[in-house]
């Protein structure tokens, strides 16, 4: 199934093709503090409509994550990061995809993940 996603503002939009079937809340310092509810996907299922220039980039800590968000509007819809074998890996911030029913979807609570 292919999914369209926003920022608030609209600058930064995406597609994401994959099948949706949970997401995960993790408490990490930056997740907790933006509420992102994220469903990864391998990277070449996620395609940023947007201009780069539009994208703004946050990393922290071991810096192995790229935080994306809206540099006009602040929405963080998306993130980058390799998994431990090294593929490349889109995490998609649900809250941020259109047309899903968000209380619908099942969220596991992520204890420990150090983004
Ligand atoms: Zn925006």
């Amino acid at each position: 199934m292919n999914y369209k996603g926003s920022c608030h503002c609209g600058k930064v939009a995406y597609e994401v093709e994959g099948e949706l079937k949970g997401a995960m809340a993790c408490n990490c310092s930056i997740c907790s503090r933006k509420g992102s509810l994220l469903w990864f996907v391998p990277r070449s299922q996620f395609q940023l409509l947007s201009a780069q220039a539009d994208v703004g980039t946050y990393m922290f800590n071991k810096h192995k994550i790229e935080h994306h968000f809206c540099r006009t509007c602040g929405i963080h819809p998306y993130a980058e990061a390799s998994d431990p074998k090294g593929n490349p890996m889109a995490a998609i911030n649900i809250r941020t995809l259109e047309g899903i029913d968000l209380g619908a979807v099942p969220v596991k609570h992520f204890d420990g993940l150090s983004l």
